[in-house]
């Protein structure tokens, strides 16, 4: 029942995996008789703070912060801290909730949670990015801990803002704790944590194409973003022989049929003033398309040729209109890179016209897993190879895919790897739910 018209993106993460369980629902009724839905559309705890800082012309800065602290039934509650302006609780909330069963899906010991802040990072200095962080940290500290709550990095927050809420974590408690994942390798990161989201995703797509005995080689990609995921989801794909064609970022989408030039993006991505359409002066052929200029229900980058398509942005960035479009033009898969990046709609019209379609709670889950690798390094004081986490990963990715293709053949719906990952999340969790009592 919906009752806070408010929380709209919570409500469609809900109704998402509540579709997909109806089969699973109607076969066993210990579910039902346990309330585990009740219990599990319902955050363990939810915090929300006031951030108070000061910016470099000495004016006091007030965000609002957030911890939604999910579930811990299957480990302490994992997840990350997105800065953006449109932070807000529902977006917290749906991410906190998805990633539950993401984690649930990975087969680690990972309860869920999400968090971050209204706080808009662009254009603010080195030292402004700090004073928020470590105001940021003044309150969160006393919620975390290494078996309580573990955060990471998300949109907004990478290694250096992560860097900056450790320290001054570990200045409030006094301790050298794993607390937070995505830190460098200085301060006790895991080898290819930067890296996990986006080559996890590229590593599932080749997975699930090559079930379909087909492959990535030679493939035209369409990749949103230029973030994080988005970096990595290229790089990991060029490796894989498949060719990614374009990116995007709040400013609009670079489209470069030839492939990507991924080490001129990176370049131009390191200047905080750099701009996508600065690409055009090393690539003549490329097309930079405003976002002033995307068609009226859509965004232009999903209207363009491709054989896969692999949003890594943010959420919604996918409607229905695009995915007409990218079923028009032959897109054989779409791959959720980011969270819940594909509308409602967009998933019923893909998976109606029988395309695959990874959700994001298994594509994406390479960066919880990795975290989940650095939490294991922390703790036994451990340094661990690239080749060995990449290899971990690699497992990590097969298993999610694997767990996820089980459970769609299982009720009868083989290849509807949405239904398939939203059971196998759900029934890990519920079981071990029922098992614990009602607590
Ligand atoms: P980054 O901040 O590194 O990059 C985000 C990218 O998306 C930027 O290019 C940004 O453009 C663009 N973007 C963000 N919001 C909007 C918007 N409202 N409209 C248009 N473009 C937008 O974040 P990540 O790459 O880390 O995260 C991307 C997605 O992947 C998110 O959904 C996140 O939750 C998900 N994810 C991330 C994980 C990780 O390990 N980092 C793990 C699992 C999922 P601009 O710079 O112009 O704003």
């Amino acid at each position: 029942q919906h009752s806070s018209p408010a929380q709209t993106e919570f409500y469609q993460a809900v109704e998402e995996v509540l579709q997909s369980l109806d089969p699973l629902l109607e076969k066993y009724d210990r579910y039902h008789r346990h309330a585990i839905i009740e219990r599990m559309v319902e955050p363990e705890r939810q915090i929300m703070f006031r951030i108070c800082w000061v910016d470099d012309q000495g004016q006091v800065q007030v965000n609002k912060g957030y911890r939604v602290e999910f579930s811990s039934t299957l480990g302490p509650y994992k997840g990350g801290l997105r800065f953006h302006p449109s932070v807000n609780g529902s977006i917290i909330k749906f991410l906190g909730f998805e990633q539950v069963f993401k984690n649930a899906l990975t087969g680690l010991a990972l309860g869920g949670g999400k968090g971050g802040a209204n706080f808009n990072p662009k254009g603010k200095s080195d030292a402004e990015i700090m004073r928020f962080c470590q105001a940021f940290m003044n309150e969160l500290y006393r919620h975390i801990g290494p078996t309580t709550d573990v955060p990471a990095g998300d949109i907004g927050v990478g290694s250096r803002e992560v860097g900056y809420l450790f320290g001054q974590y570990k200045k409030l408690v006094n301790r050298f704790d794993g607390v937070i994942t995505g830190k460098s390798l200085n301060n006790g990161g895991s080898q290819l944590r930067t890296e996990a989201t986006g080559y996890g995703c590229a590593y599932f797509a080749n997975y699930m194409l090559e079930d379909q005995k087909s492959g990535l080689d030679g493939k035209r990609c369409l990749v949103s973003g230029a973030g994080n995921v988005a970096l990595h989801t290229i790089e990991k794909l060029y490796q894989l022989g498949a060719i990614p064609v374009s990116c995007s970022d709040s400013s609009g989408t670079l489209y470069h049929a030839d492939g990507m030039d991924l080490d001129c993006l990176r370049q131009l991505k390191s200047h905080s003033d750099g701009h996508l359409q600065d690409y055009l002066s090393e690539h003549s052929k490329a097309r930079f398309i405003a976002k002033k200029d995307n068609p009226k229900d859509g965004h232009a980058i999903w209207h363009l040729p491709c054989e896969l398509a692999f949003p890594c942005a943010t959420q919604n960035e996918l409607t229905e209109a695009d995915a007409k479009a990218l079923l028009a033009n032959g897109c054989q898969a779409v791959i959720e890179g980011a969270n819940m990046p594909c509308t409602s709609k967009a998933v019923q019209q893909i998976v109606r016209a029988g395309r695959l379609f990874a959700p994001g709670k298994a594509a994406n889950a390479g960066g919880v897993a990795t975290s989940q690798l650095e939490m294991a390094q922390n703790a036994s004081m451990q340094r661990w190879s690239a080749d060995e986490v990449d290899q971990k990963l690699k497992d990590i990715m097969c298993g999610i895919y694997t767990r996820s293709h089980e459970a769609a053949a299982e009720f009868n719906q083989p290849g509807n790897l949405l239904l398939g990952a939203n059971i196998a999340g759900f029934r890990r969790l519920a079981d071990a739910m029922i098992e614990q009592g009602v607590v």
